[in-house]
């Protein structure tokens, strides 16, 4: 390898590995040459996820005649994110891009993505023109998950960018220093605000094996989604707990006026009154709770609420130019 130290390699390719072995070697065909003819330093970093299949044998066997190739193993499955994660944290590049192993991002694009980032732009987002080779079910889903995501943190979430996404050195030391538990990258990076590009493509069909996210992996994706950057679903217990204590009131009146309608036995209204009581205020304390909870949570989360695009005090030489600036607030987490 050309060199081994952080940033001195121009390009690195996070490709994360569940069982990929029907794939391994259409990927290799069609990523090197890409690569290769980008005329520049570049190291591939193969995450394999805890496969149980041939992957790493495969991988193992490609890397004895393509020495960029590196493969970072995990002990056990992590998922996506995890695997996305730890390629980050193990990429030495100027430049990171992850791919998925499938080859339904089509790495050509790759070249067009480092144009870009080569131009300035920090982070550069695969935007999927069209879909249409996936499934009508995933589609669906996948447009109702991004409209979602819109609403919850904001129009900087680019709509149908995956985790086909090239970042600078920059992002992926920003992204390093958060202590996030589970990361959802596609939201994360957006939320950053670093200047940004999108380049179209075209999803392809998945080049062999089957999809490694059936249905509870794509809602463990959407509910990381929604509780990350949202405390709406614990806000929920606050307007539960004041719309029933408004009910409990209601009620209230209702029992003490057949108290003195005569129209209740005995003990009746009292008992009544107090469970309302008791039960309203208990959800409106639990709602309170959950307000805490969720500011503790977002100062546990620890991102930054501004992210500084530059500093003319920085730089004195270029002070006068004028600048491109891409400094949005960061979208922290809110309900
Ligand atoms: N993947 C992974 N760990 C997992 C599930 C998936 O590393 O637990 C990888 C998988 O090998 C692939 C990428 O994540 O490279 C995307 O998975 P897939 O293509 O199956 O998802 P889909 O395109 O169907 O949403
Ligand atoms: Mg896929």
């Amino acid at each position: 390898m050309a060199s081994e130290s952080v940033g001195e390699i121009t390009l690195s390719v996070v490709v994360p590995m569940y069982n990929e072995e029907a794939v391994i070697a259409g990927l290799v065909a069609r990523l090197r040459p890409v690569l290769d003819g980008l005329h520049a330093d570049y190291e591939v970093v193969a995450v394999d996820d805890g496969s149980r299949d041939a992957t790493v044998a495969l991988l193992t066997g490609q890397a004895r005649d393509w020495p960029q190739l590196r493969i970072v193993r995990l002990r056990r499955n992590s998922g996506h994110q995890a695997a996305l994660t730890a390629g980050l944290h193990r990429a030495r590049g100027r430049w990171v891009v992850s791919l998925d192993a499938d080859l339904q991002d089509p790495p050509e694009t790759i070249v067009e993505m480092l144009r870009h980032a080569r131009a300035g732009a920090d982070v550069v987002y695969g935007v999927r023109g069209d879909r249409s080779t996936d499934t009508f079910f995933k589609r669906h889903t996948a447009r109702a998950y991004y409209r979602l995501m819109r609403r919850i943190v904001g129009a900087e979430v680019p709509a149908q960018a995956g985790d086909f996404r090239m970042v600078s050195r920059e992002v992926v030391q920003t992204l390093r220093q958060l202590p996030e538990r589970a990361p959802v990258y596609r939201l994360l990076v957006p939320a950053l605000g670093f200047s940004s590009a999108e380049v179209r493509y075209v999803r392809e069909a998945r080049y062999a094996g089957e999809t490694k996210y059936p249905l509870p992996k794509m809602v463990a994706l959407a509910w990381d989604s929604v509780a990350n950057f949202s405390a709406a679903p614990l806000r929920l217990a606050t307007w539960l707990g004041a719309g029933s204590f408004v009910a409990c009131l209601a009620l209230i009146v209702f029992g003490v006026v057949g108290h003195l309608r005569g129209a209740t036995i005995p003990g009746w209204t009292s008992l009544f009154v107090a469970v309302l009581l008791f039960g309203g205020v208990q959800l409106v304390c639990l709602g309170l709770l959950g307000e805490y909870v969720g500011r503790i949570y977002a100062t546990v989360q620890n991102r930054p609420t501004f992210h500084i695009g530059s500093d003319t005090a920085d730089e004195p030489s270029a002070a006068s130019e004028p600048q491109a600036v891409n400094g949005r607030p960061v979208a922290a987490a809110r309900g």
